[in-house]
């Protein structure tokens, strides 16, 4: 089965075509574009292109297409990409405006440029369906829960992926098979020595999610994306009494409050320089004090959701670092575990030093806690989960 993978922003449109059977699957092409005004434009092109390199006969080849879609009112997990799940990503627009008008444009795009493939969403709550009413809940009125203000969680797939690679990698295969038996039979259905993982999605947004036996039990990441940890431009967690006082003090309006908040802050609001690390590494170097003030915020953030997993996990077996700043940065996975040592981990300097964007164990061979670098690989999931829901 032929499955496109694709991964729209709001000016970039990236896709993988994977070859999928029931024993797994490979890359077959991939490419991009960025600054992207027109969808339809760079869909024909993508087509075109995948049949000039003689990779398909012709687009009809295409079985389906996968989006990772990100939140859905009312809608979460694995679905047929239809007009309900369109339906679903308007009605929270306000709440990812970033991500879901892309998604709700592109799935309209897909089912004009191939309409014989299926078309399939997968929503990045859809990891989170086992975390527990008391972890998923704010303690607002039932108003506003009845509106569905909750702790969803994101990055699903890249953490799904981390939890099914990290069982692999601990030598946990039966980890797959409990987490099937759980979506199959419920939560009662799971036995056994748990795998306990915290894993950090560290990119240009950031997320720690808790894993137990391949499922999630919480996230640092809760209603929207503008959550948890500081992200590149967004705030994360914010107390929400400090957004009526900057109004009322500063005499700014709500939407320039939420632009302030999306656009305005997170690394590049701490640090007045940029929203890239690599950036803030070299000007903290040279002394300035905000850049700094940035990174030790970041790591802090990190530090205390993993330590808020661990406890809940009771105990951790696997941390694992992943997406751009999780697989590059060298310094800030020793900052994140410096003086952890009475919790079993125990990070080598060496293997941390040498490890960049590849998969590694940068733990001690005598640290009880694994240390993994995982490369992220959240489109691989979206193949699978296409493959399973259409097989
Ligand atoms: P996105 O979340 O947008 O998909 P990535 O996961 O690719 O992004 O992460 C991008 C971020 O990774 C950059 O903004 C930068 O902060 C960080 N990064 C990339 N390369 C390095 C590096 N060599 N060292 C430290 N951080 C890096």
């Amino acid at each position: 089965m032929l499955i496109l993978v694709a991964n729209l922003g709001s000016t970039s449109f990236k896709y993988r075509l994977f070859r999928m059977d029931a024993s797994g699957g490979e890359v077959i092409a991939k490419g991009g574009y960025e600054r992207v005004t027109d969808y339809a434009e760079v869909i024909d092109e993508t087509l075109a292109s995948l049949q000039r390199d003689g990779i398909i006969a012709s687009a009809e080849a295409i079985d389906a297409v996968g989006f990772k879609t990100v939140l859905g009112k009312n809608l979460s997990g694995c679905v047929m990409a239809d007009q309900a799940v369109i339906d679903a990503l308007d009605g929270f627009t306000a709440v990812a405006p970033a991500h879901n008008p892309p998604y709700a444009a592109g799935i309209r795009q897909f089912a004009k440029s191939l309409p014989k493939a299926r078309l399939v969403a997968l929503f990045e709550t859809a990891f989170y369906q086992w975390a527990t009413d008391a972890s998923a809940t704010y303690a607002v009125p039932a108003s506003w829960r009845d509106i569905g203000i909750r702790r969803y969680g994101f990055h699903g797939a890249s953490h799904k992926f981390i939890a099914e690679r990290s069982a692999e990698l601990c030598g946990r295969e039966d980890v797959a098979e409990i987490a099937r038996r759980l979506y199959l039979d419920g939560p009662q259905s799971v036995t056994g020595t748990p795998l306990r993982v915290v894993s950090c999605h560290l990119g240009g947004s950031s997320s720690v999610t808790g894993i137990r036996n391949g499922v999630a039990i919480g996230s640092s990441m809760g209603f929207s994306p503008q959550s948890g940890l500081p992200q590149n431009n967004r705030v994360g967690e914010l107390d929400s009494g400090a957004i009526p006082y900057a109004m009322r003090t500063l005499g700014i309006s709500l939407d320039e409050a939420e632009r302030q908040l999306t656009k305005e802050s997170g690394l590049l609001g701490l640090s007045g320089v940029s929203n890239d690390m690599r950036d803030l590494y070299v000007a903290a170097a040279a002394g300035n004090p905000a850049a700094q003030l940035a990174l030790d915020t970041l790591v802090h953030s990190i530090r205390h959701w993993t330590g808020a997993f661990h406890f809940e996990l009771g105990g951790l077996d696997a941390l694992v670092f992943t997406a751009g700043i999780g697989e590059n940065g060298v310094a800030i996975r020793a900052a994140v575990c410096r003086g952890l040592e009475p919790f079993g981990i125990h990070l080598d300097a060496a293997k941390n030093a040498a490890c960049a964007a590849t998969e590694a164990l940068i733990s001690t061979d005598t640290s009880a806690v694994k240390i993994l670098v995982i490369p992220a690989n959240e489109e691989l999931v979206l193949a699978r989960e296409v493959f399973r829901k259409l097989s």
